[in-house]
């Protein structure tokens, strides 16, 4: 990464994301075994503080594995090959999970929602009531190659009376914003840590209501490393099954306070107020929000048509020294994707407003004059100023 004082080097991805320094004192500590008291206090911690996050009475199990590990675990312990299952496609993510259900021999019936808008659950209703013998509806909380939200409560309405599990993928969603697993219904839910947990990348989330366990009694899908059934029994013993990622889950310690308790609906404000001045900055510097229904996780805005969003987004980075996102397949080179999760200041945010301001100039969008930068600039104050950054009690972290 080049580097320079102007532009010292920014993230501003929906994943991975910026991390607290806190953080990052607490991945340097030195080495422990994880089957040690020291640990097992943490770990006992961490549990408690993620059923936290989820708001579920049940477990939730850390796996070893980034957030794609998770959705094959929702898969593999709940289901068995030829169940038929209703795949919600409306992006890149959609798309993967169907493809990890066709792996294990599941019969996916896909609902393909255009690219930008959301689920319609009218849409689910019909196809559930034509396929009364769907065992499972996997879809997003949050699709980030689309930065669109799913109704996740009304769907969870409709599932709610069937024989069905409703498997949410929260991997931009879960500790980003409102999402109580029990509450709502929801049967299977994944975390991740390079998004909303605000860690490294390594670690995901996943939890399991009482009617997802009794699928898991006769679900046959192969599974080892997976198997949530054996990492219960030693979660109840205060283990886990394998070696823990020791310094990730240190570091989960330090973030958990800041997602539970009253820091909680504080880091959902915080985030969306992020996306709320994300987009009026960028609608001042005439970009337009791409999504019809857009998350406060991750922000896409769409860049003039005579503009190639993934040039732009490169000259960004090597300029610059701000790593932002394009767009995935169809939407290549049309949007730029923004993240609002993690360690981002007011005066990260406004740096990048500038960047992208300046980039719009240097790749010939002439109409863009200084007045927008300081509309821009404004507007995002506006909205930053009651809401400030969330962090770590130093205390705490040290
Ligand atoms: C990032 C992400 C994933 C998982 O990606 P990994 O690279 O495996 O961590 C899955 N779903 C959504 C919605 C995501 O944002």
């Amino acid at each position: 990464m080049p580097s320079s004082e102007k532009f010292p080097y920014r993230l501003l991805t929906p994943g991975p994301v910026p991390l607290f320094p806190q953080v990052q004192k607490a991945l340097a500590e030195p080495m422990i075994h994880h089957r040690t008291p020291e640990f097992q206090k943490i770990y006992a911690r961490v549990a408690q503080g993620l059923k936290e996050v989820f708001c579920t009475k049940n477990d939730v199990f850390i796996h070893t594995s980034t957030g794609s590990g998770s959705m094959e675990s929702a898969i593999v312990n709940t289901l068995s090959p030829g169940d038929k299952i209703i795949s919600i496609v409306s992006g890149k993510f959609g798309e993967r999970w169907a493809q990890i259900a066709s792996a294990f021999g599941i019969n996916v019936v896909p609902i393909q929602v255009p690219w930008g808008h959301a689920l319609d659950p009218k849409d689910l209703d019909i196809a559930l009531t034509k396929n009364s013998d769907c065992k499972a509806v996997l879809v997003q909380a949050c699709e980030t190659s689309t930065a669109t939200i799913n109704p996740i409560k009304k769907i969870a309405e409709i599932i709610h009376h069937r024989p069905t599990l409703l498997i949410v993928d929260g991997i931009t969603a879960v500790g980003a914003m409102e999402l109580p697993m029990d509450d709502w219904g929801i049967d299977v839910l994944i975390g991740g840590s390079q998004k909303a947990f605000m860690l490294p990348t390594g670690l995901s989330f996943i939890s399991l209501s009482e009617k997802a366990w009794q699928f898991n009694k006769i679900s046959k899908c192969p599974k080892y490393y997976w198997d949530l059934a054996s990492e219960k029994l030693a979660l109840s013993k205060g283990e886990s099954q394998f070696s823990s990622a020791v310094s990730i889950i240190r570091a989960l310690d330090v973030v958990l306070p800041l997602m539970t308790g009253p820091n909680k609906s504080k880091m959902y404000s915080r985030i969306n107020a992020l996306a709320m001045a994300t987009r009026a900055a960028g609608e001042a510097l005439t970009l337009s929000v791409f999504s019809k229904c857009p998350s406060p996780s991750v922000t896409a805005l769409s860049v003039p048509t005579q503009l190639d969003s993934q040039k732009l987004r490169s000259n960004i980075e090597s300029k610059y020294n701000l790593t932002l996102m394009g767009g995935q397949d169809s939407l290549k080179g049309k949007i730029l994707r923004i993240g609002h999760l993690g360690y981002i200041t007011d005066e990260h945010l406004l740096a990048s407003i500038e960047i992208l301001y300046l980039a719009l100039k240097d790749h010939g969008v002439s109409s863009l004059s200084e007045r927008h930068l300081n509309e821009a600039l404004a507007l995002a104050k506006k909205h930053l100023k009651e809401y400030p950054l969330v962090e770590p009690e130093t205390s705490s972290a040290l």
